[in-house]
């Protein structure tokens, strides 16, 4: 196997802050040495690199990502994630996987998607078809008829499919979480209550309880994650009662669920930049209430630090691909949680790398820059410890997916 050594590196490990002057050494897919100081200078290896004081560090994560979405809900009398046929939505699939890639991120979470397209690009990634990150492809968005992103009556029972697939009742739940596990999904996703960029509102229960418990048991009982889009607190606590991994957005946090997830152990979300975004770009004619958006974002930037400090697990993530906010503007959601919810750069970078890893299991080989570990890094130019803009607003100079170049070049 070839070895590779990259010399002059600030790392940046993912568990600390950042040290000159240390060498990597990669051998085939894995991190066999890590030298600093003096040591770092005697190696031996197939091909060495000077990265001239750049920074070398773990690959990112983003952790609710929408594969198949591109300008999802601008067809207004045609269901979500039918926008563009099923053929037409796979291409615009692979691409925003490699967008990701292209930008950083090694490891990918679905948090929805369209026609099962994601478990069928993240088959044609691992036979090496198309380049892609590692991906866990997801489910439909798994809801009852009516809900808020079903709200096209002439589609009713009509064989369009698109990303949202209806099921009532607790057996409905189980065979829909069933099924989209067979058709390849690693994660299910549900959409439990309205609120965050939905037309119903927050307060608004999409599920019964009996069909929360019934789709979480399903999905654990099959060894799939499971995750909701869960903004109301009666509806947090329940889904952290019965067991969710991942509650997606959280908007109602307070000291209460923050208990919860420390207990639990599961991961939180926030997905700021969606709301942020919209807000800045179309204010009050968004159709939601603006003051209610902002009151929400604000109650985040207070309560996030508290949560971190408690030892809440976060990672980053949004709806990128929903209509005016397309997929590759991922890096401005660090700098807003740094800049506005009081999150220091290390921490932001710990959610964008460890905490990924972490939340689906694979902590033990992926996530940080530790001898044993895959080699899934970036190289970047500037010190993102000091400002995290360095991952906002450029590429990596170099991606590595198991030690091998997939974007940039060293
Ligand atoms: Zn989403």
């Amino acid at each position: 196997m070839t070895r590779l050594a990259l010399t002059g590196a600030r790392l940046l490990d993912g568990n600390g802050p950042a040290v000159a002057g240390a060498t990597v050494v990669v051998d085939g897919d894995r991190i066999a040495e890590i030298r600093t100081g003096e040591e770092a200078a005697a190696i031996s290896a197939d091909r060495v690199v000077d990265l001239g004081g750049r920074t070398l560090m773990p690959g990112l994560w983003t952790c609710h990502f929408h594969a198949t979405y591109h300008e999802l809900g601008s067809r207004p009398n045609a269901p979500y994630g039918d926008e563009y046929p099923p053929g037409y939505t796979a291409l615009i699939a692979a691409k925003n996987l490699q967008t990701a890639l292209a930008l950083g991120y090694t490891g990918v979470v679905g948090a929805g998607g369209a026609h099962h397209i994601e478990p069928a690009v993240h088959r044609a990634i691992v036979d090496g078809l198309i380049p892609g990150p590692r991906l866990w492809p997801s489910s439909r968005e798994l809801s009852t008829t009516g809900h808020s992103n079903d709200s096209v009556p002439w589609h009713w029972g009509m064989p369009a499919p698109g990303a949202v697939r209806i099921c009532d009742g607790a057996d409905s739940f189980r065979q829909g979480v069933r099924e989209e596990i067979k058709r390849g999904a690693k994660i299910i996703k549900l959409f439990v209550t309205g609120g965050h960029g939905t037309t119903a509102p927050k307060d608004r229960m999409e599920m019964t309880a009996d069909e929360l418990a019934a789709a979480i048991d399903a999905a654990h009982q099959r060894g799939a994650l499971i995750r909701g889009h869960l903004v109301n607190k009666k509806a947090i606590l329940l889904a952290l009662e019965y067991g969710m991994d991942i509650v997606d957005h959280c908007d109602e946090m307070d000291d209460e669920v923050i208990a919860a997830l420390v207990e639990t152990g599961a991961t939180v979300v926030p997905s700021l930049h969606f709301p942020k975004h919209f807000l800045e770009s179309y204010g009050s004619g968004l159709g939601f209430s603006a003051d209610a958006i902002r009151a929400d974002l604000e109650h985040m930037y207070d309560i996030i630090p508290k949560a971190q400090a408690a030892g809440v697990r976060f990672v980053l993530g949004d709806d990128y691909g929903a209509v005016g906010f397309p997929h590759g503007m991922y890096g401005a959601e660090m700098r807003l949680y740094v800049e506005h919810a009081g999150v220091t750069p290390l921490e932001v970078i710990g959610w964008a790398t460890r905490n990924g890893a972490d939340m689906v299991g694979r902590g033990d080989d992926l996530g940080t820059v530790e001898v044993g570990k895959l080699a899934d890094l970036i190289v970047v130019d500037g010190d993102p410890s000091a400002d995290i803009g360095v991952l906002a607003d450029s590429p990596p100079v170099a991606v590595l997916v198991a030690g091998r170049v997939v974007a940039g070049e060293l």
